[in-house]
């Protein structure tokens, strides 16, 4: 199947799922995650009409971004080190993957120095798992407010990555448990700061737009198995 054909699928389902909870199908934005896949294959999706695009690792988005040139936003979704905050401020119009404040702090700074206001949504590891990134749930509210107060950043959200349960509708409640935690957050903070939800990737984004997914994270659905050889 081209990219065209899979981005045509991905989007009828995402508008199918967003009518099914009620909601428009502009409401939900897919994020098409291009990690491991060259600059042709976003060059494909962007001929096909996709802007949006989401990258895990700084270095090779570096090579990729200024290789497809202008045209594309781009999301950061990967696990981000401090050491390479500078470089994701320069690249990325939002950071999804924002989890502890020293890194927003350095992002703060070098979006300052650049002049530029830089979107961030707040990492959180809903299901616990030791292995993944992501603030814990309970330390979310105290993040949020912190990251709220720097000038250069704006928070707009949360994202999570669920475990891997092969049955997207076991990964319902982590989706469910975002969304709450967004609400209750959302009580505290300025207006718009937890308007969006990022959740669901290729196994399970209809799942999680049946619970408020504002941005689904779709990859291999889009541009085929990825190849880390
Ligand atoms: C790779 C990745 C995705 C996309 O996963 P697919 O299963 O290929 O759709 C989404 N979100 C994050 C954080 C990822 O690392």
């Amino acid at each position: 199947m081209s990219i065209a054909t899979n981005l045509a699928m991905v989007t009828a389902r995402i508008a199918e799922a967003a009518k099914a909870s009620g909601r428009k199908p502009e409401q939900v934005r897919l994020v098409a995650v291009s990690k491991t896949h060259g600059a042709e294959a976003v060059k494909a999706a962007l001929a096909a009409g996709q802007i949006l695009f989401g990258e895990n690792y700084v270095q090779e988005a570096h090579d990729k971004i200024a290789e497809v040139g202008p045209g594309p936003s781009w999301h950061f979704i990967g696990h981000l080190q401090s050491n390479k905050a500078k470089l994701a401020a320069e690249l990325f119009d939002v950071i999804q993957s924002v989890d502890r404040l020293k890194l927003a702090k350095a992002l703060d700074r070098k979006a300052g120095e650049l002049g530029r206001k830089l979107g961030v949504l707040l990492q959180v590891n809903v299901g616990g798992e030791a292995q993944k990134s992501g603030c814990a749930p309970q330390d979310a509210a105290a993040l949020a407010q912190e990251v709220a107060k720097l000038k250069h950043l704006e928070l707009s959200g949360l994202m999570t990555m669920p475990p891997f349960f092969g049955d997207p509708e076991r990964a319902r409640p982590i989706f469910a448990q975002l969304r709450e935690l967004a609400q209750k957050l959302g009580h505290d903070l300025p207006d718009g700061a937890m308007r969006h939800l990022s959740m669901g990737m290729s196994g399970d984004y209809e799942a999680a737009i049946a619970e408020g997914a504002t941005l689904v994270r779709v990859g291999t659905a889009i541009f085929g198995e990825r190849d880390y050889s």
